[in-house]
């Protein structure tokens, strides 16, 4: 559903932050994986359509969702086309309340219908976010702001939803129940880009990955075997092989308390 293809992209004159990048996704989820200034915000922010808002120029190449170029669209448009992205740093309305918030994503549904569809799927994901309607969002924990940003970008019912390091600065069995999510997210049919600095639990979620450095795609394939590499070995999991398993084992934890009550729903 979604091609990137020979991307550039410049900040001003002199910053390059993306230079010749290829990226595709089906419908699976796709980790996007670099250190600090690696470039990928500004690849979530090039296919959302708005690296313009942050001074960016799409200097080269193209992308494409279903066959369309995106590219030069303006964000509302690429919503329209089904993509939504979830902005680093758990975005919510503070001042609004839950519901509220939830109300404001669902404006980009196409019918009542879908709204109305859109909201139970929310609300069977996240029943913290039914528990907690009347409540300004400003005043959630982390790790409920990070699920109301998500719940309010599924509210437009997306087909590619696009997360910027949905665990960042969460505890570890709050960012073991975000990988279950965006499990069930993907397996409710949404195809998904996951940027990550957690490495570990970007590859246990993704079924391919791209690895990023200084703007440049360094790796890319399966998740699976870019997590078997030695190259990713030591540069993204390295010195976490006890973390690793531990993230494992609470991830598998979190999804079997999760899924079981909203898959049977959703894959039908
Ligand atoms: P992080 O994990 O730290 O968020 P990142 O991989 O998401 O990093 P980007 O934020 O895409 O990386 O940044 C890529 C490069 O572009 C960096 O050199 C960064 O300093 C630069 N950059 C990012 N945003 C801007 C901006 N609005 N104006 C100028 N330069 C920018």
């Amino acid at each position: 559903m979604l091609n990137v293809r020979g991307l550039s992209v410049r900040y001003g004159r002199s910053v390059r932050a993306l230079e010749d990048v290829d990226v595709e996704v089906g419908n699976g989820v796709l980790a996007v994986l670099g250190g600090n200034g690696a470039g990928k915000s500004t690849l979530l922010r090039t296919v959302s359509g708005t690296v313009r808002m942050h001074g960016g120029a799409v200097t080269s190449g193209e992308v494409l969702v279903d066959g369309t170029r995106v590219d030069q669209m303006d964000p509302a448009a690429i919503v329209r086309r089904g993509v939504v992205a979830v902005p680093e740093g758990r975005q919510v309305f503070a001042r609004m309340t839950v519901e509220e918030n939830l109300r404001a994503g669902g404006l980009g549904a196409r019918s009542a219908a879908a709204r109305a569809s859109a909201r139970a799927r929310v609300h069977e994901l996240f029943p913290v976010l039914v528990e907690r309607a009347r409540q300004r969002a400003g005043l959630l924990s982390g790790g409920e702001q990070q699920m109301l940003a998500i719940g309010r970008a599924l509210m437009s019912g997306p087909r590619l939803l696009l997360l910027d390091e949905p665990s960042l600065g969460l505890a570890p069995q709050m960012v073991a129940r975000i990988a279950a999510i965006v499990r069930d997210i993907h397996a409710q049919g949404t195809a998904v880009v996951l940027v990550e600095q957690n490495a570990t639990m970007a590859l246990q979620v993704a079924d391919h990955a791209v690895a990023l450095e200084v703007g440049r795609v360094a790796l890319a394939g399966p998740a699976s075997e870019l997590a078997a590499s030695d190259e990713v070995q030591r540069l993204y999991l390295g010195g976490h092989a006890e973390s690793a398993e531990q993230a494992a084992a609470e991830a598998r934890e979190a999804e079997r308390q999760l899924s079981g009550r909203t898959l049977a729903r959703w894959t039908s």
